[in-house]
C-alpha cells in the first residue's frame, strides 16, 4: 500500500536495572540495563501517506512537543526518505500517552515506529541491519524499539540480548511527576564512582527472581545508577518513593534518567488501592499501571 493510513502502537519501557559501566571519549556513557517494554503505556502513531509531495508534518496531542522534522518522529521520516531516495508525502499524527522526557523512551519509540511503518509500507528497501543503523543515527535507544522485547541492553543502549524466558506478568505502578529530566541531565548528575562493571552474580540473581516471579526478591536486587544523583537534585522524588512504599509497594525505583518512578507490588488489589490514594493526593502527577 503506497497511499492510505499506516498505524502503529509505540510502547514505552522501564529499566528494571541500570548499571553505568563506562564513559566513552565522545562523552556517551556505556551501560547495561534490563529493558522491559510496556505495551499498556504506548503512543498511537498514524502516518497519512496522502500528503503533498515534499511534506513531512507532525501533529501531536501534546502541544508542547515540536512539529515537523523537529519532532523525532518527523526526523525519522526525513532520514528514512533520504536513505531510500524517496520523496516524502507524510502527515504524521501522534497521540502521546507516554510521559515526555520521563525515562520511558517515548520519543525513541515514536521514531522507531515511523521507521518501521515506512520501511514496511514501501517494500522493506532497508534491511533490518540498515534499519537498525538508521535508528541509531536518531538516538541510542531507537534501535531497541524496532523490536521491543524484554532484553539486556549494552553498549550505549543499542546492543540487545533478548531474555531467553518469557517475563511473567507483574504488578507495576508508575508515577510520573510532571517535570522533565533529560537523559543528558541524568548522566550529568551521576556520581562518577558509580561507573563499574556489572556484577555477574547479581545479574543472575535478578534474572532468576524475574523468571520465578518473585517480586519481593526482585525488588531488593534491582537498582539504577542514575537514581542517587537525580534524587539528590530533586528531593521530591525520594519523598514520593517513600509515599509509594508506605502504600504497600515492595520496591520503588526510577526508570532511565527519571523522573518517572515505578513500583513493584505483590498483588493487584494493593496496587490499585495505592494508585487511587496516590492519584487523589497528587492530582498534578500521573499515577498509572503498566
Ligand atoms: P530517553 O529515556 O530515551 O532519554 P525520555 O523518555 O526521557 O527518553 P522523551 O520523551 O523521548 O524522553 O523526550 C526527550 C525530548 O525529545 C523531549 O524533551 C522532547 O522535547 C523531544 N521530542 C521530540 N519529539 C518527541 C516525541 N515524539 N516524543 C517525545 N519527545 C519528543
Amino acid at each position: 500500500m503506497e497511499n492510505g493510513l499506516l498505524c502503529a502502537s509505540a510502547p514505552g519501557k522501564i529499566n528494571l536495572y541500570l548499571k553505568v559501566t563506562g564513559k566513552r571519549p565522545d562523552g556517551y556513557h556505556e551501560l547495561e540495563s534490563l529493558f522491559l517494554p510496556l505495551a499498556g503505556v504506548a503512543d498511537d502513531i498514524a502516518v497519512d501517506c496522502d500528503a503533498l509531495p515534499g511534506a513531512i508534518t507532525v501533529g501531536c496531542s501534546d502541544i508542547m512537543l515540536p512539529g515537523g522534522t523537529n519532532n523525532i518522529a518527523g526526523k525519522a521520516a526525513e532520514l528514512w526518505a533520504k536513505k531510500c531516495g524517496h520523496v516524502p508525502h507524510w502527515d504524521i499524527n501522534i497521540v502521546k500517552n507516554i510521559p515526555v522526557a520521563a525515562g520511558m523512551g517515548g520519543g525513541s519509540s515514536d521514531a522507531a515506529a515511523v521507521l518501521k511503518l515506512l520501511n514496511g509500507n514501501y517494500g522493506d528497501p532497508l534491511s533490518s541491519k540498515e534499519l537498525a543503523e538508521a535508528a541509531l543515527e536518531l538516538g541510542a535507544d531507537v534501535p531497541y524499539f524496532l523490536e521491543p522485547q524484554a532484553a539486556i541492553m549494552s553498549g550505549i543502549g543499542e546492543v540487545a540480548s533478548p531474555l531467553e524466558f518469557e517475563v511473567p506478568a507483574m504488578n507495576i505502578l508508575l508515577l510520573s511527576p510532571q517535570f522533565p529530566v533529560t537523559a543528558a541531565e541524568g548522566y550529568r548528575l551521576m556520581l562518577p564512582e558509580k561507573i563499574s562493571a556489572m556484577d555477574e552474580n547479581l545479574r543472575k540473581d535478578i534474572l532468576s527472581a524475574l523468571q520465578t516471579n518473585d517480586p519481593e526478591k526482585l525488588g531488593k536486587l534491582i537498582f539504577n545508577d542514575l537514581q542517587p544523583g537525580v534524587f539528590n537534585k530533586y528531593p521530591i522524588l525520594e519523598m514520593l518513593a517513600g509515599e509509594i512504599s508506605a502504600n504497600g509497594a515492595l520496591s520503588v525505583q526510577m526508570t532511565g534518567s527519571g523522573p518517572t518512578l515505578f513500583a513493584l507490588f505483590g498483588d493487584r488489589k494493593t496496587m490499585l488501592q495505592a494508585q487511587e490514594t496516590l492519584q487523589g493526593k497528587h492530582s498534578d502527577f500521573r499515577v498509572f499501571t503498566a
